[in-house]
Order: structure tokens, then C-alpha cells, then sequence
């Protein structure tokens, strides 16, 4: 502690460096990881970098997109200089080359605006009624079951159990929460053209730019990386021509499949897996045979499927609660075993009426409008618009809870420290052009003991943006939480009240 306070910092900063020393007792060698080199290491300060990675967030949620002079003008903003101050660093202003470096520091690459990125007025409006109902799931539903740690692992509180009910009817009370994201890694840097953070790209990169390795992997703030005996949850995939291929959603499911295995050898029934994905456009895929009105056709056909070669669609729910067919029977006289076609569909639901399409010209329908077409009504059936993605109903089936996160918010996803600090180990291992040895360097780095002592902290944090989110603070505002409440996991609203009080506070001074 005295050591800290002599350089002006923190209880944070006490920490690293009694995790430093304990590192250095083991393994006799100092961890790579060094603070005090100016511009890219303060990068590493996360409140720093969380503020920046924040900003950004709300900047290409409003435009779209953002310029890298766009953080060269956050940098240069009163908050951002006041912060530069409080951590000692002298020369406050960066360059738009700067700025570019860092984007690609914080995993954010210049490229083709992918569909992704843009968020019309109603996905708007989705996105944050759904950001709402993760945070109330959050609190009323998984915290309390959850054994909350401090930022060294000390278990400060236990669940207190109640008898389950509903939907979670049958299940151990305790949840632990294993997170999951994928993350990649290349050899090279890439070639550029807009900033999107790798959050925003669904698709694996383009040739041309070095090896690359993909990791998939779950943390739990028990156990680090989920793992038991030689099992391990980890996947490590070499994307691209002649290598594995691309990361399916189908091997996706393949290693949720074996991770709910490893769960279960390791907890042996004493708790259930919370199991939280990113918001990915791969992770909501249905299966196969997944109710969709998307490629229906209004009347009868031979041999019609969703995908074309694929299975035969499930049944649907009929309003009254009955299953329904979508398919005549095998002995029908003159169309055995057809699919039926919408406008049947419709009838035995009780719901056609004589001049419907298929659907408006291009399924633009008329805004508000949910009878205009065939389409249109099935789609808002509830059978059609409650069906779950094949992720959600794997891990279902298999009675654990399956969430995922809401998009555009990686600051709730521990992970993404741990990736970050990765990266960063990563960065400064040696160049090398051969594969095995890169896989090996991204190991080493993933299996850093330093990285994964850090796992509480990096969940403390993720947790408390999520109370924050629930006391009303949004966006740039949750800067001001990390520093003086980093003890804390949930923030009590007489915390947040503080914090909207120096905000304001701050905002009439400048
Ligand atoms: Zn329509």
C-alpha cells in the first residue's frame, strides 16, 4: 500500500502491484505488463479506456459510424483532460494518427460499413427496451442467486434461497454465471478503409491479412476459464482457406454442448449455469426447422422447406392451443404430405380474409400496420414470434438459462477485459509467421495467471454497470461510477444519486 501511495495512486493500483509481487514470488520473473510508458499504456487503465470505448458506443449509435478524429475531440474534452490530469500525464492532446492506433488498440478496425452498424429508428427502439429488460432480469432474477466476490475472490455474500417458481421451477437455487464471446487474433496488422468495433462485424475476416486464430471460450468468476480435469471448454480455430474453415453457429452449438457437459462434471447439480452470449446475429439463429414465415409461400407445394434440402418445419400453435400442421397428411388425395401454404395456414387460425398477398411489395409493410399481408400476420403470431434461437433452445433443453446480452454494450461482458488483456500480452510477444507458434503465444497469454486473477474485478465491474444502467445512468455518465466505487458491485441508489449530483455539479462548472 505504501509503495502505491508514494506514486499517487490508488487502492487499485495496491492491488496490481501485490499481484505483481505474488507473480514474481512464483514464477521469479516480472509479468510483462508494465504501466507509466505514456499514450498507448494508458490504454490499459480501463475507466480510461471504458470511457473512450463509451463515448464512441453513443457517437456511432447516433451517426452510424465515427472518425477517428472524433476521439481525438473526446480526448481534448473537459472530462477526458480533467482525467489525464488525475493520472499525472503531462502531454494532453493526441493526433489523428495517435487516435488510429488506439482504435486499433481497443479492437476497433477500419472497414466497410457492415449492415450491422446501421440502426434505423425502430431496431432503436428494440435495442433499448431490450438493454431495459436484460438489466431488470439482472437484478430481480440472477443476481439474487448469485455468490458475489470482492476484487480479491472473497465471497462477501451468499445467495439467500427462496423456493423457486415458474420458469426456474426444479432448478438449484445457486447460479453461476459463465459467459461466453469469441475473439480474434492475428498475426498481422490489416489493411484499412470506417471504425467498427469487432463487435459489429458478423463475418470472419478477409484473406490477406496474416494468420489469424479464433478463440471461443466461457469464464466463470469461480473458476476462470471453464475447464475440469483434461476437459476444456476452450476452442481455438485457425479461420480461413485450408485451415479449419469458418466458426459455424453449428460448432458453436457443438461447444455449448460440451461446456453444459463440463459444467455438470464440475458442479455435479449444486448449481445451474447461467450461460450469457453476445447479441450476435450467428447466436440468434434457429435451427433448422425453426418456425419462420420469412421464405413461405401462400399456396400449397410439393416438397416446400425453410431451407432448401433441409428438414421439414415443426409444427405451430394453433390459436386455440392445439398443435397445427403445416404439412398435409401423407394420405391426402391430391396433395400428400404438401406444405400448405400460408393462406391455409391462415384459415385454420381463423385469420385470412379473401384478397390478402402474400406480402407487401418488398415486406415493406406500412408502419404500425399487422394485418396488411400474410406474411405480416404470421410473423406476429406468437408461436412464430416467440421462437427461440437454436443456442437458446440447446441450453434449454438442457435446463440451464440461456441469455444473451444486449447489443452494442461489451462493457457488460467481463470477458472483453479479459480478451483486452490478452491482447495486450499478445501485442508484444514475438512476430512470428508460423502458425503452431503463434497458437502457442496466444495460449500463453490466455493462460496468464495474472490476467485470470484479475476475473473478479473484471465481473465486479461488468455487474456494476449494470446497476448503474438501472439507476438511470447511461452512456457517458458511467464514467463517473468506476473510480470512487470500484469496491462495489451493485451501486444503492443513495451511490448513484452522488454520482448524478457530481455530474451535474460538473456539467454547471464547465
Ligand atoms: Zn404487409
Amino acid at each position: 500500500m505504501i509503495v502505491a501511495k508514494s506514486q499517487g495512486h490508488g487502492s487499485y493500483r495496491a492491488q496490481s502491484i501485490r499481484s505483481w509481487l505474488h507473480a514474481f514470488l512464483i514464477s521469479k520473473k516480472l509479468p510483462l505488463h508494465r504501466y507509466g510508458q505514456y499514450h498507448s499504456s494508458i490504454l490499459n487503465d480501463e475507466d480510461f479506456s471504458d470511457a473512450i470505448k463509451l463515448h464512441l458506443q453513443s457517437v456511432s449509435q447516433k451517426e452510424g459510424h465515427f472518425k477517428a478524429q472524433d476521439l481525438v475531440d473526446f480526448i481534448a474534452s473537459p472530462e477526458m483532460q480533467q482525467r489525464l490530469d488525475e493520472a499525472g500525464i503531462h502531454k494532453r492532446s493526441i493526433s489523428v494518427w495517435t487516435a488510429r492506433r488506439w482504435l486499433k488498440r481497443l479492437d476497433w478496425r477500419f472497414g466497410p460499413r457492415k449492415n450491422g452498424m446501421y440502426v434505423d429508428g425502430h431496431e432503436q427502439e428494440d435495442v433499448v427496451a431490450y438493454h431495459a429488460a436484460f438489466v431488470k432480469r439482472w437484478l430481480e432474477e440472477y443476481e439474487p442467486r448469485m455468490v458475489a466476490y470482492d476484487n480479491d475472490g472473497n465471497p462477501v455474500k451468499n445467495p439467500e434461497g427462496y423456493v423457486l417458481e415458474g420458469k426456474y421451477r426444479g432448478q438449484p437455487f445457486r447460479i453461476i454465471l459463465v459467459t461466453h464471446d469469441e475473439s480474434t487474433f492475428y498475426a498481422n496488422d490489416r489493411r484499412k478503409v470506417g471504425w467498427l468495433h469487432k463487435s459489429a462485424t458478423g463475418k470472419p475476416q478477409a484473406k490477406g491479412e496474416g494468420e489469424s486464430i479464433m478463440v471461443s471460450d466461457f469464464l466463470t468468476m469461480e473458476w476462470g476459464r471453464l475447464s475440469h480435469e483434461d476437459q476444456e471448454a476452450r476452442l481455438l480455430f485457425r479461420a480461413g482457406k485450408n485451415r479449419d474453415g469458418w466458426f459455424s453457429s453449428d460448432d458453436l452449438l457443438i461447444q455449448v454442448d460440451r461446456a453444459i457437459d463440463i459444467f455438470e462434471a464440475k458442479t455435479n447439480g449444486f448449481a445451474v449455469a447461467l450461460f450469457l452470449f453476445d447479441n450476435a446475429p450467428s447466436h440468434q439463429k434457429r435451427a433448422a426447422d425453426a418456425l419462420s414465415a420469412r421464405k413461405m409461400v401462400k399456396n400449397p407445394k410439393q416438397g416446400w422447406t425453410h431451407h432448401p434440402g433441409g428438414p421439414r418445419m415443426r409444427n405451430g400453435q394453433l390459436p386455440s392451443g392445439d398443435t397445427q400442421e403445416f404439412y398435409y397428411l401423407d394420405d391426402h388425395s391430391t396433395m400428400p404430405g404438401w406444405f400448405k401454404g400460408m393462406e391455409q395456414i391462415l384459415r385454420e387460425r381463423g385469420l385470412w380474409r379473401d384478397g390478402l398477398l402474400a406480402q407487401c411489395p418488398g415486406f415493406k409493410c406500412e408502419a404500425g400496420r399487422t394485418d396488411c399481408c400474410c406474411r405480416r400476420i404470421l410473423f406476429l403470431q406468437p408461436d412464430f414470434a416467440n421462437q427461440k434461437s437454436a443456442l437458446e433452445e440447446l441450453v434449454e433443453s438442457r435446463g440451464r438459462i440461456c441469455d444473451f446480452y444486449p447489443k452494442y454494450h461489451c462493457e457488460l461482458n467481463f470477458i472483453e477485459m479479459y480478451w483486452g488483456a490478452a491482447k495486450f500480452r499478445y501485442r508484444i510477444t514475438a512476430k512470428t509467421s508460423n502458425i503452431d507458434e503463434m497458437e502457442a503465444n496466444v495460449k500463453a497469454c490466455l493462460d496468464d495467471f495474472l490476467l485470470l486473477m484479475n476475473l473478479y474485478r473484471y465481473a465486479n465491474r461488468a455487474a456494476r454497470f449494470i446497476s448503474a444502467y438501472h439507476g438511470g445512468l447511461t452512456g457517458a455518465d458511467l464514467n463517473w461510477v468506476n473510480k470512487p466505487y470500484r469496491g462495489h458491485r451493485i451501486l444503492p441508489a443513495s451511490m448513484i444519486a452522488e454520482v448524478k449530483a457530481s455530474i451535474e455539479q460538473f456539467s454547471a462548472k464547465k
